[in-house]
């Protein structure tokens, strides 16, 4: 429809900006990061009264280099496609675990997997695993008194297709219909400086990309559902 094409061709043109903006922002940065290096190496032992100033200004400029990567990401996901290969997504669920267990630490927040999918899908499993993350980070984030995020996976063909449906749900804050209704916009935030808006956004590109598809449920003060779906890799 007219409206559907409106909309992508915003996207795009966001897309375009957004790359341009992100290339701007880079050579500064790198320019910034090079000369820091080059006075804390001038000072040597010098340098020791600041060494909380050096480590913040470079902690802010890593922060920096991860928006640009991820406005990059999100702006030019074909440049990111990864290769293509099969596994089970049961393993890319267990692996992706231990990467937020550095975030369990301040709430009492108990991670339980109930995994059986049998099928092997065909996504890049960095991509997954990056998808999944996010995922788990914003559900550690719905759960700042503590709570329980839940991985579960089953096989779940659509019609003739077979596939697996791997469903992240968490006991947080949950959201509001009109919040609901956004998640998946690009940019769109309620986190504030410390949210980019990119996460769900990019992983939803990622698995439409393949072929599956993510969506979410929420009731708030309940907790949260997010629901991936992606087909299984055909048989070669
Ligand atoms: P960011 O985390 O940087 O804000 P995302 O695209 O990952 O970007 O998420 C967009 C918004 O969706 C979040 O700011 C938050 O309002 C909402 N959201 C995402 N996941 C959850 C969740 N598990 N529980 C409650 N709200 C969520």
């Amino acid at each position: 429809t007219t409206r559907q094409l409106i909309v992508s061709e915003k996207l795009a043109a966001i897309g375009e900006i957004t790359a341009g903006v992100a290339h701007e922002i880079n050579n500064p940065v790198a320019v910034i990061q090079g000369n820091l290096e080059v006075i804390r190496d001038e000072l040597g032992e010098g340098a020791k009264p600041w060494k909380t100033e050096f480590t913040l200004i470079q902690e802010q400029i890593q922060n920096v280099n991860i928006l640009v990567s991820k406005l990059l990401e999100f702006a030019r996901p074909e440049e990111y496609a990864g290769t293509v290969e099969g596994y089970n997504p049961d393993d890319a669920v267990r692996d992706s675990v231990p990467l937020v267990h550095h975030l369990l630490t301040k709430g009492d927040i108990e991670i339980v997997l109930n995994l059986s999918s049998q099928q092997t899908v065909s996504m890049n499993r960095t991509e997954l695993q990056q998808v999944l993350v996010n995922l788990f980070v914003n559900a550690i984030q719905a759960m700042e008194d503590g709570g329980v995020l839940t991985v579960a996976s089953r096989d779940m063909p659509r019609g003739e297709a077979p596939g697996v449906l791997i469903e992240v749900t968490d006991t947080g804050v949950g959201m509001q219909d009109t919040v609901l209704k956004r998640v998946f916009d690009p940019f769109y935030t309620t986190k504030r400086s410390e949210g980019t808006g990119l996460g769900l956004s990019i992983s939803r590109k990622l698995i439409a990309r393949v072929g599956g598809d993510i969506t979410a449920e929420s009731t708030p003060g309940k907790g949260t559902t997010f629901l991936i779906w992606l087909p299984a890799q055909g048989r070669p």
